[in-house]
């Protein structure tokens, strides 16, 4: 049998604000958070509300949690469950937290600014974890574990972001979303994603929605992609599997099996990112 190497687990698949109910009970209605198993290390990307139950399920499976989280930007669908990570507020844990800065603030900043009184009764600093704050930018590669890299470009989406490639034995994986690609393939996503096993991929709206043939405006500008750009970007970067994630919050179960449908007749190895659902490499 093959042996496993990265192991990637949806805990939150949802664009910009958390849509339970009966219309998104299949697919999920968390906003992002995925976990990718290396070997013993335990990687998070982004802190959605998706996070919540990771962390619960952490608490209750491991007596020590160490964690690499990777934040690809600080709007509130990517971190607004960390103040409800569990094992942030336990002292035996370790938590090494990246993301990129803004301008004249640092990552640490932005990441206390969403708990300052009185938004939040806790502040960051009563937080009993070990936490490691990093500010990471575009083009930097990491070695966070021996033979665990971590490398990063950046993304087009208001007040920028950061894509993620994690390579690890031979596996290797990308995350790319919050991001709007343009007219030709994005070179710095096609460079980051080259020759990778999968890819996760902003795919918020269909090519429809976004020139606005569908709905009721373009939605050209607003730092997110379609199903169908995914495709071009995995094809351009020969990569064999293709996720669609960061569903849109108008976005049925109904229309996210319609979509794969439509979509593995051009791209067979491709499905929506499903809550609950591991993929392992
Ligand atoms: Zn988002
Ligand atoms: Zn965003």
């Amino acid at each position: 049998m093959r042996e496993k190497k990265l192991k990637i687990t949806f805990w939150g698949v949802r664009g910009s604000r958390p849509v339970p109910g009966r219309e998104t009970s299949v697919y999920g209605g968390n906003t992002p958070c995925v976990a990718v198993e290396a070997g013993e290390t335990l990687i998070i990307l982004d802190a959605g509300t998706g996070i919540c139950n990771l962390g619960n399920h952490l608490v209750g499976t491991r007596k020590k949690v160490k964690a690499h989280l990777f934040i690809t930007h600080t709007h509130w669908d990517h971190i607004q469950g960390f103040p409800f990570f569990t094992p942030a507020y336990l002292p035996a844990n370790e938590l090494y937290l990246y993301g990129p800065n803004n301008l004249d603030r640092s990552f640490a900043d932005l990441m206390r600014g969403q708990m300052v009184f009185p938004h939040f009764p806790v502040r960051f600093e009563e937080l009993k974890a070990k936490i490691h704050l990093n500010d990471i930018f575009s083009g930097d590669r990491l070695e966070i574990e021996e033979g665990l890299f971590i490398s990063t470009a950046q993304n087009n989406h208001p007040g920028g972001g950061l894509s993620y490639r994690i390579d690890y034995r031979g596996r290797s994986c990308c995350y790319l979303t919050d991001t709007e690609h343009y007219s030709c393939i994005d070179a710095y996503l096609k460079n980051l994603a080259q020759g990778a096993d999968v890819i996760i991929y902003d795919s918020n709206f269909t090519d429809a929605e976004y020139e606005g043939t569908s709905g009721y405006n373009t939605k050209i500008g607003w730092g997110h992609s379609t199903w169908q750009e995914g495709i071009k970007l995995a094809r351009a970067s020969g990569v064999s599997q293709l996720i669609f994630f960061h569903h849109a919050t108008h976005r049925t179960d109904e229309e996210l099996f319609q979509i794969e449908k439509e979509a593995k007749v051009i791209f067979q190895n491709c499905q929506a990112a499903a809550e609950g659902k591991s993929i392992i490499l």
